[in-house]
């Protein structure tokens, strides 16, 4: 393997190179940091990087992987970097959530999907950036400043993971880690033009993971190939007692041993309904070029109807914004979040300035919109009706699953990276970001992301592949034998 950039190698290339001994799991973490470390200025990627206490942090990792070795132990992600999305915590790490309010926050102890890494032999690589709590969809909702695209420093990364996907793109780490509220593990890996997974609600434990809106959050993995993103999704795959909402998935087969299954037979759904105004033109063509390779794969398209889908950005920002202010609750400044300078005469003072000085415009905006659809008197007009349309929604789908298709594809988002700034003053046109991807959430079904071309300008498009509950495999086996396929390899310029 000598002479092979460990950049330029797969997660599954790597841990296979330091299984067997033919590379060290310390110097791919050292091209790794060194590459983090000359980058992540210029992109903002990650918050609180600094290079000497992470590679600090590796040494017990590059221990039990060397131990591991010499025992002929194998670990499935052996010496693979993954940075880690602020919202997710690492014992002893800062764990922000990209707010100001909890910049001095280290968490006390590991969330599960941590261990579960920990245990397969991956290294964590950093903390990445991200919308303050998750609520965005550019990443400029940061309290520390957005994340820049490295397929063109002027346009954002897509959010909330924006800081996961981006540094995935640059090379800054193998695999990163998002959570997935509404699309923010797929969105952005569809701007900067890596795959991301989001499981089924229920399959990757939430333990350790900061509540946006529990019961849409997922977290997810993001990476350049099907091969890897299914190699992490099987061991982040398990029963947590920790996490009451965790399923036990285990009648399930793994997905990486069905990435090689042909997909002939295969029906993928497209709903003509969802292909209408402000989708791109590129984006458009570039989806339905996608689906002549499907083709060709030996799957039939076939026309669905999604009817109850062009209602799914209110319904989430009433049912997501409802969940938010109530899990926002426990930031007071006191249990957890800074406390205010000048803290006031009363405990609901110290509170409401904390809180005041402490979240960002858009938490707050949330918080107040959710408080609102809450609220005695508006609970049935809004709360109560966004919840039985989420339930119509879900029918939607199951209806569509069971006239016989497989995969349900969309364009991952209407359009391609936008510029930094260019719609920060209207946050509708923001949410309209996350037309394609929030009913997945709203029905708890896995959808994926991947790459299929760049638009006019040399910006990445992603098609998005939803399936059905718990068939992650399907989607992992669709986005690999499209790699295959149609091998995209190109990669941001530095
Ligand atoms: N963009 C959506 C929001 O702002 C989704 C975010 C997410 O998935 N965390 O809520």
């Amino acid at each position: 393997m000598a002479g092979i950039d460990p950049i330029q190698m797969s997660a599954c290339a790597i841990a296979s190179a330091v299984n067997e001994g033919s590379i060290k799991a310390a110097d791919v973490v050292s091209s790794f940091l060194q590459r983090t470390e000359d980058l992540h200025r210029e992109l903002n990627t990650h918050v609180f990087w600094d290079k000497e206490a992470v590679q600090n942090e590796t040494e017990k990792q590059l221990d039990y992987i060397e131990a591991a070795r010499r025992a002929q132990k194998y670990l499935p992600l052996a010496g693979v970097p993954i940075a880690i999305k602020d919202n997710i915590m690492a014992e002893g790490s800062i764990v922000s959530c990209g707010s100001k309010f909890l910049q001095n926050h280290r968490a006390a102890f590991d969330a599960t999907v941590i261990k579960q890494l920990k245990q397969a032999g991956a290294v964590l690589m950093g903390r990445t950036n991200m919308d303050e709590f998750g609520m965005g969809s550019s990443n400029e909702n940061s309290a520390f400043g957005p994340v820049r695209n490295p397929w063109n420093r002027s346009h954002v990364s897509g959010g909330s993971s924006g800081g996961s996907a981006a540094a995935v793109a640059a090379g800054m780490t193998t695999l990163a880690l998002g959570s997935d509220t509404g699309g923010s593990v797929r969105q952005p890996a569809s701007f900067c033009g890596v795959l991301g997974l989001k499981p089924s609600y229920g399959a990757v434990s939430r333990y350790g993971l900061v509540a946006y809106a529990s019961s849409f959050d997922q977290i997810g993995p993001i990476g350049t190939n099907a091969r890897d993103l299914a190699r992490t999704f099987d061991l982040l795959r398990t029963h947590d007692p920790l996490d009451s909402t965790s399923v036990d998935t285990s009648a399930f087969e793994k997905t990486e041993i069905q990435l090689e299954r042909p997909l002939k037979g295969l029906t993928i759904g497209i709903a003509d309904e969802l292909l209408q105004e402000g989708l791109d033109e590129d984006v458009k063509k570039s989806f339905f070029e996608s689906l002549e390779v499907y083709k060709e794969l030996g799957c039939t398209i076939k026309k669905i109807t999604l009817p109850n889908l062009r209602h799914s950005i209110p319904t989430y920002y009433i049912l997501a914004t409802a969940e938010a202010s109530s899990n926002l609750a426990r930031f007071d400044g006191i249990r957890f979040g800074v406390r205010a300078s000048k803290p006031g005469a009363s405990l609901k003072d110290l509170y409401a300035q904390s809180r005041s000085e402490g979240f960002g415009r858009e938490v707050k905006q949330r918080i107040m919109l959710g408080t609102y659809v809450l609220s005695s008197g508006y609970y049935d007009a809004y709360y109560a009706k966004a919840n039985r349309m989420r339930e119509l929604i879900r029918r939607d789908f199951a209806a569509a699953f069971e006239y016989g298709v497989d995969l349900i594809a969309t364009p991952t988002a209407p359009t391609t990276a936008f510029v930094l700034g260019q719609k920060t003053d209207n946050s509708l046109s923001m949410y309209l970001m996350d037309i394609y991807t929030i009913a997945a959430n709203l029905s708890g079904i896995p959808a994926l992301s991947l790459p299929i071309g760049l638009d006019r300008k040399g910006l990445p498009i992603g098609l998005q592949l939803m399936g059905k509950t718990h068939h992650e495999g399907e989607l992992l086996r669709s986005a690999y034998q499209y790699e295959q396929y149609k091998r995209w390899t190109e990669r941001p310029k530095f």
